[in-house]
């Protein structure tokens, strides 16, 4: 169902697979900050997107912007650490361009990813790209969106790609970066040669929305055998 925009209900959608996306990958992410972190992010996440579909499954007649900050205010709530402000900023900002929508078109989309980078950058110190954080998945993937919003010629759906794409890249390109921020930096040069756990869920959150609207979510994620290794990558 490749489509021209997010609707209130696509977008429920996204969230509540958002959560199935996180679950498969928990052991990934907390596997990726044990290297260099505290081994909590899949655990975090996990939580926080618990709570974001018990909170969005009570909203009445909801909006893309009550929906958005919903989603940052559950977060912020119930994530510890770092990754529950960062996100939580970034859906509360989010929501403020969407307020009142009953859908997300290209430019809306640009418009919602800005305000949420933005909001990321107002807190911990204000990550910039290059210091090994989520803002450097972020970061481009805002850039592939605007770049695409006075271009008749890409598509809603070309651009989600485009910035899904752009954050997988974001995303590898940590691993050889020295961490600048957050709990990575205390290591300084032995961060290096690992993926920041948090590019990496930003990164799963964009192509579970792109895959939620190409209608298949839920199967395509990373498999873990019991002893936490990867038996089979999709997302990485
Ligand atoms: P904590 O570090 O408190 O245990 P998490 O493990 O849940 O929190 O999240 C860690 C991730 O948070 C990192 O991988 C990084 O991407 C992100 N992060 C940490 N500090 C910042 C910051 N100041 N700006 C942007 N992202 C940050
Ligand atoms: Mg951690």
């Amino acid at each position: 169902m490749p489509t021209d925009e997010i609707t209130v209900n696509l977008l429920l959608k996204i969230m509540n697979n958002s959560l199935e996306v996180m679950k498969a990958n928990e052991k990934y992410l907390t596997h990726l900050d044990a290297e260099i972190g505290d081994a909590d992010h899949g655990i975090n996440m996990v939580r926080g997107f618990s709570l974001v579909k018990n909170r969005l499954s009570s909203l009445t007649n909801p909006n893309i912007g009550t929906i958005l900050n919903t989603v940052g205010m559950s977060l912020l709530e119930s994530v510890g650490g770092a990754a529950g402000p960062l996100y939580g900023m970034f859906y509360i900002k989010g929501s403020e361009p969407t307020r009142g929508k009953t859908e997300i078109n290209k430019k809306d989309l640009a418009a919602l990813l800005e305000a949420g980078l933005k909001g990321i950058q107002t807190i911990g110190g204000g990550a910039v790209p290059g210091e090994k954080t989520m803002v450097d998945a972020l970061d481009p993937a805002v850039k592939a969106v605007k770049e695409s919003i006075n271009n008749d010629g890409i598509t809603f759906m070309m651009a989600l790609e485009k910035a899904t794409e752009a954050a997988k890249e974001g995303m590898k390109k940590t691993i050889p970066l020295i961490a600048k921020k957050g709990r990575a930096s205390y290591l300084g040069e032995r961060s290096i040669g690992h993926q920041d756990p948090g590019a990496t869920s930003s990164y799963l959150l964009l192509q579970t929305m792109l895959d939620t609207l190409n209608g298949k979510i839920g199967l395509e994620v990373t498999k873990f055998g019991t002893d936490g290794s990867i038996i089979e990558e999709m997302y990485i």
